[in-house]
């Protein structure tokens, strides 16, 4: 199967509201050029120094998103260019984002990652720490962050229950969050969920952001 069919029948089946985040992490150029070539603008990585290299070389159009792990000391290469980032889970990283966009005369999106899988090694939030967070003294002074929604992963199995328990969680954090904090601010609107093996499930639970990477461009070899 080929790259532009697989982006073709997934995008046949989304819903109009719900944005596709083709994640090419470990791929050649070639095959993100491949979903460039067929119109597709947004694509996500997950790795600081992965997505550092490659970004130089493709499009100067493609929005994009950053979904791993982000440590404080690489945000400032990513600053200049990066669409969203969707792995904001610590004040201290939100600041450095901020500072850094500052610097470039830019407003950076971002996403609060929850923890919401039964694993340990997910990143994350919980709620309460989402509350400290933007309860804390300096987050209305982080003009140069937007924090535009939520974004989580689900516990990687076959059960689809719990699946969907997880991103019922996710959507019902965002809702209290939007209630309790971004009511009047439009652009909290995003719930990022939903992977190769669950976007469906995701979907049906809320989701705005499907991040799916295999489905796309075929199976990772590590
Ligand atoms: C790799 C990755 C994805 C996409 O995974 P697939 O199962 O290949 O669709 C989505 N989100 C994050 C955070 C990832 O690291």
């Amino acid at each position: 199967m080929d790259i532009r069919d697989n982006l073709r029948k997934i995008k046949e089946e989304l819903p109009g509201h719900v944005k596709l985040i083709a994640i090419s992490k470990t791929k050649p150029e070639a095959d993100i050029m491949q979903a460039y070539n067929s119109d597709h603008r947004m694509f996500g990585e997950n790795k600081a120094q992965e997505l550092i290299q490659k970004q130089p070389d493709l499009p100067e159009d493609i929005a994009w998103h950053f979904v791993g792990h982000l440590q404080s000391n690489k945000v400032k290469y990513l600053a200049p260019f990066v669409s969203m980032i969707h792995s904001v889970d610590k004040l201290k990283l939100l600041k450095e984002i901020n500072k850094r966009a500052k610097n470039e005369g830019r407003v950076i999106d971002c996403l609060l990652q929850f923890h919401i899988a039964e694993e340990e090694s997910k990143f994350g939030l919980d709620l309460e720490e989402a509350k400290n967070l933007i309860n804390s003294e300096v987050f209305p002074e982080l003009k140069n962050v937007r924090i535009c929604g939520v974004m989580g992963m689900a516990t990687f199995t076959e059960d689809k229950e719990q699946i969907r328990k997880e991103f019922r969680m996710l959507k019902n954090t965002f809702d209290f969050l939007k209630h309790g904090y971004f009511e009047d601010q439009d652009h909290f609107k995003e719930i990022s969920m939903g992977m190769t093996n669950d976007y469906k499930i995701a979907i049906e639970e809320g989701s705005t952001m499907v991040r799916i990477g295999s489905a796309i461009f075929g199976e990772r070899n590590y």
